[in-house]
């Protein structure tokens, strides 16, 4: 299962927040074993909320969105998820009905719009917060507050899964320039990828389908570079 990411909000692209959403997401797919291959942040704009939303729609098998939720003037989101569809924002009823039982409002406390949805969606409630979420056909709707966007990923959690992925870091003091005919040996050999991350040292991730095929490689590599720490083999769904 492939994923594109869209994060909405003016704030993160002037610097006043670190989208710490998408590095979340990222890390709760990837853990799924699904494959995260866009991660795009855009402004409280329905045009370009639209833009990118129909475009990953067409070309990933999900999208999710964070931000932009709620009947403020800058929370523009479900509009622009419902012009990437063609549909209308109308009131959700089941919004409603779900905010009158869990929260205590009744429809004169709340905003005017704030269950307003694409036409036909999904309802995702807000257990951390008010502004509900929703689902409109492989596009998923969340909230732009973390706590609130954890908790409603949660409810949808499950629809997101892939082929399961062996991973292990190699840490080495020597330079990546020593590492390039390696690397790309061992991709080629062994039919994993491999990322190579600079830091103090040089961290290799290799990733594999099999836990075998992981070990193998993981083996071949370490008999030819310095190995300082490692390796921790982890899992991922
Ligand atoms: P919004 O839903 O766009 O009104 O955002 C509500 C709050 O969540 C604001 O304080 C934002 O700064 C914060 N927020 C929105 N998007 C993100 C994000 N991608 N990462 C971290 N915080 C965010
Ligand atoms: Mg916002």
């Amino acid at each position: 299962m492939d994923v594109a990411i869209v994060t909405v909000g003016d704030e993160l692209l002037a610097g006043d927040t670190q989208d710490t959403n998408s590095t979340w997401l990222c890390g709760q797919l990837t853990e799924r074993g699904v494959q995260v291959r866009r991660v795009t942040t855009v402004p409280d704009e329905i045009g370009e909320i639209a833009r990118v939303v129909n475009e990953y729609r067409a070309e990933y098998d999900a999208v999710i969105t964070t931000g932009g939720l709620g009947p403020t003037h800058d929370d523009v989101t479900m509009e622009a998820v419902a012009a990437a569809f063609g549909r209308e924002v109308e009131p959700h009823e089941g919004a409603l009905a779900w905010l009158e039982e869990h929260g205590g409002y009744s429809a004169d406390d709340l905003v005017a719009g704030t269950t307003n949805l694409p036409a036909g969606a999904r309802m995702l409630p807000n257990e951390e917060g008010v502004a509900p979420g929703a689902v409109v056909e492989t596009v998923y709707v969340l909230p732009g507050v973390p706590a609130e966007m954890k908790a409603m990923f949660q409810l949808v959690a499950d629809e997101f899964s892939g082929d399961r992925t062996y991973t292990t870091f190699l840490t080495t003091p020597q330079p990546e320039s020593e590492l390039i005919d390696l690397m790309v040996t061992l991709q080629e050999t062994f039919g994993v990828s491999v990322g190579s991350y600079p830091g103090e040292n040089v961290r290799v991730k290799v990733t594999a389908r099999d836990p075998e095929t992981l070990e193998d490689a993981a083996s071949w590599l370490r008999e030819r570079i310095d190995v300082v720490e490692g390796p921790e083999v982890s899992e991922t769904a």
